[in-house]
């Protein structure tokens, strides 16, 4: 099922992810929901904030796109388009190396791109659906890609982390966008 995806101005974005202590069936079809939401959407990531649920959940596929990517997965280097998707339960960043500038967009926050520094490869350890712990390492864009989902299940956004100059240019549109989410919000509470 594709599910509405949340956008900038909606206060469940800024919320920080609860752990997932059990990986239920409700999990798993969330999971799926979401890869097919994300693909629907040309979108190469989507976090679990974004469809509205506060939770360490995201899915990946950077299929779509031609930059490349690298992965190990517990240390074996792997082919990156025969592992996508991904979905990844709990996920940590850790062992930030190396510096890479990109251009990032958001399913959430759509007409806004800029620049972003990112690491050049990060370690992820994650749980798979299947409840296996896995260590990857990413370089490339799914470096970039890990690094802006795991910011969202901790309520950040890649607006965050851009120049200041950079912020204010976005500022008019920004703040139209989240007027115009919470009008929406508004109406949808009011008809419930
Ligand atoms: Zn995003």
């Amino acid at each position: 099922m594709i599910l509405p995806i949340r956008k900038y101005g909606d206060p469940v974005l800024r919320q920080r992810g609860r752990r997932i202590e059990t990986i239920t069936d409700e999990i798993r079809q969330l999971a799926a929901d979401m890869l097919e939401t994300m693909q629907a959407a040309h979108g190469v990531g989507l976090a679990a904030q974004q469809i509205g649920r506060p939770i360490l959940l995201t899915v990946i596929d950077v299929r779509p796109s031609e930059q490349p990517s690298t992965m190990d997965v517990d240390g074996t280097t792997v082919d990156v388009a025969a592992q996508m998707p991904l979905v990844w339960v709990n996920p940590e960043l850790q062992n930030p190396e190396g510096e890479q500038i990109g251009v990032e967009g958001c399913l959430s926050i759509p007409e806004v791109s800029a620049q972003v520094k990112r690491a050049a490869t990060v370690e992820v350890e994650a749980q798979t659906l299947e409840g296996k712990r896995r260590r990857f390492r990413c370089g490339g864009l799914l470096a970039r890609v890990a690094q802006h989902e795991v910011d969202h299940l901790h309520g950040v956004l890649f607006i965050d982390r851009i120049e200041a100059a950079a912020r204010a240019a976005f500022a008019g549109p920004l703040k139209r966008l989240s007027r115009e989410t919470q009008a929406a919000l508004k109406k949808s509470r009011a008809r419930k």
